[in-house]
């Protein structure tokens, strides 16, 4: 294990986050108020979430955004990130492909999510909400939101994804510890909630379902707002601190990457890693490098789903969202990767596949986690089950570059770690878990009534 780090200093943290629309020669649609039918304006947002994170969402002109002062002191914890030469890895896939990871892993939740947590936690406090509330699938969103909360003062309830909040009961005391109110979804507590408990009693939950709850919870109760952990276009803007520090890193080495890669859940830490390189693509600078977003096959939303308007949330509260998508009542198989069972992508990330500026790859569950332990024993850290999907799809490039010959430049995000996930392993070992593949008659079930919508 002699692989080389590229390190920042805390100067290098950037000042503005990144947004894409402007560079976009198709923008992506706008979003579509469900009861009007027209596009969606900034108020229509205020009610839900903050009135910051409401401009930023529909801000199709400002190419940079500036990082407030107090988001960046709290960058500073962590950030800037490591970039990582992943030679362990090279080595033992025996590959020419030069293999770089950015790693997510070090924020004190163990991943990526915080970037945007402390941003939107900063927003509400500013704007002087006293109550946030949001869903959480793996519990890693939620952990972090639960750090940011804390630190900004603001009383947090959190609708945790029933199988996860059984499957992973660590996370949950992760968010106890830091001081959040963690309700198993779906719960008695919403109309969502008991709605579809009374049609699927044993429902295990999904994130569309926890969305529903919180969203309620936030529109029903005085100075609470919702705060979104992924798929939208605000939280994909505080992600870009990853892939602008990954730029200067890359710089560092000399290096530019020929194949970008990132798990795909909601696209917040593709897009978060992906966007700053994509610009120079955009503008005609690098034609040539390629942008592969990895997902689980048994939620294929980018391969195998459709690019139609879609609520983002099971009961249908949200805006309507140009997204590809599996239907809003897709039920997701319980894979370990829990932070990728949602069944959309967000508004700029479709456009972007729609018009073949990104790609995409389903991967089944037991190459994440071969391609997981192969990381771990050469590299040294435990990937979570999520950032496992980039794993293994960047060893599926590396190796294409072995036959081939050619040495490639590879760059993928480490997501977050798994040192919490380690029940996932204990399964994995115990040659416990399998694969998930939908079949098309379940998506063609899910997908059949959305194109009604609009
Ligand atoms: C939540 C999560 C993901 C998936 O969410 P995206 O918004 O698609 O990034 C991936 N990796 C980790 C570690 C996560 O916590």
């Amino acid at each position: 294990m002699k692989s080389k780090k590229f390190l920042l200093q805390e100067n290098d943290i950037p000042q503005s986050w990144y947004n894409i629309i402007p560079d976009m020669a198709n923008k992506p649609l706008p979003l579509i108020h469900p009861a009007t039918k027209q596009p969606l304006l900034p108020e229509d947002l205020y009610p839900i979430f903050s009135k910051a994170a409401s401009d930023q969402e529909l801000n199709t002109a400002d190419r940079w955004i500036e990082i407030p002062e107090e988001v960046r002191e709290m960058y500073r914890i962590w950030r800037p990130t490591p970039l990582v030469r992943a030679t362990g890895l090279e080595k033992l896939l025996d590959t020419p492909a030069h293999i770089y990871f950015k790693n997510e892993s070090v924020s004190p939740v163990g991943s990526h999510k915080l970037n945007s947590a402390i941003a939107q936690a900063y927003y509400c406090k500013q704007e002087g909400v006293t109550n946030i509330t949001t869903e959480t699938g793996a519990g890693q969103w939620g952990a972090a939101l639960s750090l940011a909360a804390k630190h900004f003062g603001l009383e947090l309830a959190v609708y945790m994804v029933k199988i996860s909040f059984n499957q992973k009961p660590y996370r949950r005391s992760m968010m106890q510890t830091y001081g959040a109110e963690v309700i198993s979804s779906p719960s008695m507590s919403t109309k969502a909630g008991r709605k579809i408990i009374t049609y699927n009693p044993n429902y295990q939950g999904s994130l569309g379902t926890a969305i529903s709850e919180a969203v309620e919870l936030a529109m029903s109760t005085p100075n609470c707002k919702y705060v979104l952990g992924s798929v939208l276009n605000h939280v994909a803007l505080h992600q870009t601190v990853i892939g602008l520090e990954a730029e200067k890193q890359m710089e560092m080495a000399g290096e530019y990457p020929d194949v970008v890669v990132a798990c795909f859940g909601g696209g917040s830490n593709f897009s978060g890693l992906a966007f700053p390189f994509m610009r120079h693509k955009l503008n005609g600078d690098r034609n040539g490098t390629r942008f592969v977003a990895a997902e689980p096959a048994s939620c294929p939303k980018l391969t195998r789903g459709i690019f139609q308007y879609d609520f983002g949330d099971e009961a249908g509260y949200t805006p309507l969202i140009p997204m590809f998508t599996l239907g809003h009542n897709f039920q997701p198989a319980n894979i370990h990767a829990g932070g990728l069972r949602y069944h959309g992508g967000g508004a700029i990330i479709s456009q972007l596949k729609h018009d073949d500026l990104i790609e995409a790859v389903d991967i089944q569950q037991l190459d994440t986690f071969k391609a997981a332990t192969m990381f771990a024993r050469s590299e040294g850290i435990i990937p979570a089950p999520e950032s496992s999907h980039a794993i293994a799809a960047t060893i599926n490039e590396a190796m294409k570059c072995k036959v081939s010959g050619e040495s490639k430049t590879i760059l993928f995000n480490l997501s977050g770690h798994g040192l919490i996930d380690m029940t996932a392993y204990d399964r994995y070992f115990a040659n416990d878990l399998t694969n998930y593949e939908v079949t098309a008659e379940d998506i063609e079930k899910t997908t059949r009534d959305i194109e009604k919508l609009l």
